[in-house]
């Protein structure tokens, strides 16, 4: 089952991303007999919470959970067009480079996407630790890493950003599905998707152009640093890094940027 990943988010400024290996192990990572309400609530949107979560602080994987629900709840409609599985778990530093990743791929011929937290990021609580996962999020705002957004949400960034790739995830494979488009083997990422990724941002692009920009010279396609900071290094990235950086906009910010609710519209579409 290869696959990369299509979503880090990094500490600091990184100006790479890193190629994801799939990993096989995550396969032998039974669901968690831990029950809680969110856990429940998110099994029923067809997320499931893998038992490597356990080893999370209680408090940080409820908060992080309850923001995949609240978005998984709100974009139900648009989850429903792929994935029969999405597992939420919890890896290691060694296997999640960056802060989370998103891997979408194919299963049985469905879409399936994992979504994880990097353990040494989200155990970190305290807030006078450099590496506090709030620390963290919040110099990468003020550099414009990141999309701007109310500081209040600052916990919310990583899961609100990997969620845009869950929903986007779901967006492709719904053209790729209506387009009968063949995909090559179990890999979701690639050409094809790629392409998708690239159709779906020149469409927001130009409901942007026609209805929301008010063409100034701030108002800008590209929200964040990080929205096209792979354009360089790992081109195929760029546009889903676009998508998820802009919906990380749209959630977050008190008065989401123009190409951001141009992106809401488009995502409406869907609804
Ligand atoms: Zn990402």
């Amino acid at each position: 089952m290869g696959g990369r990943g299509m979503a880090y988010i990094t500490r600091n400024d990184m100006r790479q991303g890193f190629p994801f290996n799939y990993d096989d192990e995550v396969e032998n990572d039974p669901e968690t007999e831990i029950k809680t309400s969110v856990f429940e609530k998110l099994k029923k949107l067809h997320i499931s919470t893998r038992s490597s979560t356990d080893e999370m602080d209680d408090m940080v994987l409820e908060q992080q959970s309850n923001i995949v629900y609240d978005i998984a709840k709100k974009y139900n409609k648009i989850l429903k067009y792929g994935t029969k599985t999405t597992e939420m778990m919890f890896q290691k530093k060694e296997r999640v480079r960056g802060i989370a990743a998103v891997t979408p791929f194919i299963k049985d011929n469905e879409l399936a996407l994992r979504l994880y937290m990097n353990n040494d990021y989200f155990k970190n609580t305290d807030y006078n630790s450099k590496d506090d996962f709030s620390k963290v999020i919040e110099r990468n705002i003020d550099s414009g890493w990141f999309a701007p957004i109310n500081k209040i949400n600052t916990r919310k960034y990583i899961l609100t950003h990997e969620m845009g790739h869950v929903i986007e995830s779901n967006i492709i494979w719904k053209i790729a599905k209506d387009k009968n488009i063949q995909w090559r083997g179990n890999s979701f990422m690639g050409e094809q998707s790629f392409e998708i990724a690239t159709k779906i941002k020149n469409e927001v692009i130009k409901i942007w152009k026609e209805k929301y920009t008010n063409k100034s010279k701030d108002d800008i396609i590209e929200i964040s640093n990080y929205s096209k900071a792979h354009y360089r290094n790992y081109p195929d990235h760029r546009p889903f890094e676009w998508f998820a950086e802009t919906f990380a906009n749209l959630q977050l910010a008190d008065e989401p940027a123009p190409i951001a609710k141009a992106l809401d519209e488009y995502i409406r579409g869907y609804m």
